[in-house]
């Protein structure tokens, strides 16, 4: 740790830092090699270090980088061109940079539909109470829960918080515009939410014409084992928002619709948003991983990462009582927080990195191109750490 530090303390920071990384596994500036089960939080989706995705932002950033959103870019056109043929949907995109900017986005696409003159306006939306949407003032709202209203308020109004997806049909009035949910909650502790209750409710939306917001900027681009989670559970939603896994490590956030003709210019905006860079980085990542995935060896990975997860369970059900998730979304629920807490560190200890999600839950996102053999090594390194508790 630096002596004086320039960085606010906002984030209580493991004191490590990677110099670099090959797929799954990085290294620190002790030369120490640890596996990485967390990639950035489900951002390094294509591994560390990835040659392609490297020499593409190489040869990119040699002819230009951003020029803004005042003029064409081709890379953004073809970013998104990939991004709404893999979803399946007729939608278009709006790109920006983070995934609370995505949900920002949403929440203005909903907001404006909800204007049409002559009529009431319609401006809640409705978001589950283990929810996360993001830090900005009005995705801290719209995030469920309390813990994070603390400070920094007033904040928007409009933002209605269901028990659960049963509760949300019977919480829909006439000012209401939208319902937010993520079909896996991911901060929230890796709860998917079940599948059928989910189609249900669509319908019902749809026949209110509320609109359906899937926040996917954990679960999409290939985490579940399908493009969108979104996919899995069959449904067509009326907006859905993408970033964490989409640019491979490079900022980026995507709202898509299939609402094109509600904002138009002027109406939204972003410096940064979609360009030449990022845009190459989406475009290359969805490139990458569509192969990957076509060639059977996502689902592979998948299924070998279950089974240790599922081992890992039985082997030690006195501390972990059940394994959620899926896809590459994955989840442990620990008897409690101290010893999820000790777990965790002593992981660090032993060279594998995990996470925590809501109270109880030991939290896995590895690369989705992490190794048979890196898995192996993963688990065995973690089977030590829990030895010594
Ligand atoms: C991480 C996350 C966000 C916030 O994304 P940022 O890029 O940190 O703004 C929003 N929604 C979900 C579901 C997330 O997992």
């Amino acid at each position: 740790m630096l002596e004086k530090s320039y960085v606010l303390p906002t984030y209580a920071r493991a004191d490590i830092s990677f110099v670099s990384g090959q797929n799954a596994t990085l290294t620190d500036s002790e030369g120490k090699e640890y596996i990485d089960f967390t990639s950035g939080i489900g951002v390094v989706s294509v591994g560390h270090g990835d040659n392609a995705l490297s020499q593409a932002l190489c040869e990119q950033a040699k002819k230009i980088i951003h020029i803004s959103n005042l003029y064409q870019i081709a890379p953004q056109e073809e970013a998104a061109k990939k991004i709404v043929l893999e979803s399946g949907y007729d939608m278009q995109c709006f790109f920006g940079n983070s995934g609370a900017e995505a949900n920002e986005g949403a929440i203005k696409i909903a907001r404006k539909y909800g204007e049409v003159d002559g009529q009431p306006k319609r401006y809640k939306i409705i978001t589950l109470k283990h929810s996360f949407h993001g830090r900005t003032i009005t995705t801290v709202k719209a995030t469920g829960q309390a813990s994070m209203h603390n400070y920094f308020g007033p904040f928007p109004d409009g933002f209605v918080y269901a028990d659960d997806i049963d509760q949300i049909a019977s919480l829909v009035d006439d000012h209401t515009v939208g319902v937010m949910i993520e079909l896996i909650q991911g901060e929230g502790g890796v709860q998917p939410i079940d599948k059928e209750k989910v189609q249900k409710l669509a319908a019902f939306l749809k026949e209110k014409d509320v609109l359906l917001i899937v926040d996917e900027v954990q679960t999409g681009v290939y985490r579940t084992g399908e493009f969108l989670a979104s996919n899995v559970y069959d449904i067509e939603p009326d907006i859905i928002t993408l970033a964490k896994g989409l640019g491979g490590g490079v900022p980026i956030g995507v709202v898509m619709t299939g609402k094109k003709d509600v904002l138009g210019a002027g109406d939204h905006g972003s410096t940064f948003g979609g360009n030449y860079l990022a845009s190459t980085a989406a475009s290359t990542v969805v490139d990458l991983l569509s192969a990957y995935k076509q060639s059977g060896a996502l689902d592979e990975a998948i299924i070998a990462f279950a089974q240790k997860l599922e081992a890992l369970q039985k082997a030690h059900s006195d501390i972990f009582t059940e394994a959620v998730g899926f896809g590459l979304m994955r989840g442990l629920r620990v008897v409690d927080a101290d010893t999820l807490a000790a777990i965790i560190t002593a992981a660090r200890t032993h060279g594998v990195m995990v996470l925590r999600a809501g109270r109880n839950t030991l939290r896995f996102l590895p690369p989705l191109t992490i190794t048979k053999d890196e898995m192996d090594e993963g688990f065995a390194r973690l089977e030590k750490a829990i030895g010594t508790l």
